[in-house]
């Protein structure tokens, strides 16, 4: 590969290298082996061999353009664990060996108010994602995610994984764990609080586990009968099956807090019917299509229909250290990378418990 610049001269070294990944050619074709080129990491930059990566239901939205035309090609994953294997001359936070995480985010402007507040991902300009952005590096090229043998990233969007946190069970922490994690800590969830968990996936199963080590009482709301007695296992006090009429009546105006983890259509208004007076509803679920909600689902008693995005990066670590000390890993089932296309369908079908990981050795066969 031609090098233009060299990595000291700055950001816009043009040299790369080629390495394999998985990704989509078009919204409609499955998931492929292919090739994508990775920067020579700059001064600031941390290189990551990456080991496994967890599978969000929003690269499966992206992957599919659900959320409008995505960037084509699409390397999806937002999960990442690695190792580092090569750093720049002025990262400070990391050394080669190091086990660490990527999340959603692998740049922003770092001057904006929010920025400088720590809450990168509302960043003004907005931020970078790992995938699906242009990449300010390689222009003309988007951001590739993490279903792939490496990474380059700016270190300040690089994670610490605790050491006892098992590598694969944390992957999910990146984006599941955080984005449950920061609306429980903004809505101040806590003792002497009930909360609602709806929609038992990836997110929902982490947002059972940290709402509980919260200390709040938790009750999940699932449509899967086959999650009934696990999601006491997870940490939930009370569960109730969604579709059960008679179950959801005997929540009205019970509940403090709601947190909204569904991926597809549903009535937001019957969840809003379980607020109490000054209820919040926070939805961190994003299907495709828009959720009607009816005024009077919150003008009487004063509720509050609000939403959040992943959380910042100093709250991501804070949130890791969080799990560690709490000891909660995701759970996961470890599949291969050559089996996603089959671990989408099985995603879109609810069948999951509750997130895959992708075992990142077999891009390598
Ligand atoms: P997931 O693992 O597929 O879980 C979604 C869950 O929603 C399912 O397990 C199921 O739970 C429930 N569900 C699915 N279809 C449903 C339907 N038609 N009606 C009612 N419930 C249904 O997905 P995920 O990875 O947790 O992601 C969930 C959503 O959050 C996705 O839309 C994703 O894009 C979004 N997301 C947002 C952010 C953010 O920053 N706000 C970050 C990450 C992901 P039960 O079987 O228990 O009913
Ligand atoms: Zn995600
Ligand atoms: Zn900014």
């Amino acid at each position: 590969m031609e090098a233009v610049r060299t990595a000291a001269e700055g950001t816009t070294a043009s040299n790369t290298k080629e390495v394999k990944a998985f990704g989509t050619e078009a919204a409609d074709a499955p998931l492929n082996q292919m090739h994508i080129n990775r920067r020579t990491p700059t001064p600031h930059d941390v290189e990551i061999d990456i080991l496994f990566c967890g599978v969000c239901h929003s690269d499966l939205h992206t992957a599919r353009s659900e959320w409008g035309p995505s960037l084509y090609p699409c390397v999806p994953g937002h999960e990442i664990v690695g190792k580092v294997v090569r750093v720049g001359g002025h990262v400070s936070k990391f050394k080669v060996g190091d086990m660490v995480g990527v999340g959603c985010m692998v740049d922003s402007c770092r001057e904006c108010q929010y920025c400088q507040e720590g809450l990168e991902q509302y960043c003004e300009p907005g931020m970078t994602g790992t995938y699906n952005s242009p990449d300010k590096h390689l222009p003309g090229n988007p951001t590739f995610g993490g279903y792939s043998e490496s990474i380059v990233v700016d270190e300040h969007f690089v994670l610490r994984i605790p050491d006892n946190l098992d590598p694969a069970a944390a992957a999910p922490l990146l984006c599941a764990g955080i984005t449950t994690y920061s609306p429980l800590r903004h809505w101040n969830v806590g003792p002497g609080q009930k909360v609602g968990i709806v929609g038992i996936g990836g997110l929902g199963h982490m947002g059972i586990k940290i709402a509980k080590a919260m200390g709040a009482q938790v009750v999940a709301f699932t449509t899967s009968e086959s999650k009934f007695d696990e999601a006491k296992r997870l940490g939930a006090d009370e569960v109730v099956l969604s579709k059960d009429a008679e179950q959801m009546a005997a929540y009205r105006g019970t509940l403090h807090f709601v947190l909204d983890c569904v991926s597809a259509e549903h009535d937001i208004n019957a969840y809003l019917a379980l607020l109490r007076v000054d209820g919040s509803l926070a939805l961190v679920g994003a299907p495709e299509h828009p959720l009607p909600v009816a005024a009077f689902s919150l003008i009487p008693g004063r509720k509050s229909f609000a939403g959040s995005m992943i959380g910042g990066i100093a709250e991501t670590q804070e949130m890791l250290d969080f799990c560690a000390g709490h000891n909660i890993p995701a759970d996961i089932e470890m599949i291969d990378i050559q089996q996603i296309n089959e671990a989408y369908e099985r995603l879109l079908k609810g069948d999951v418990k509750y997130r895959f990981v992708i075992d990142m050795a077999s891009l390598k066969q």
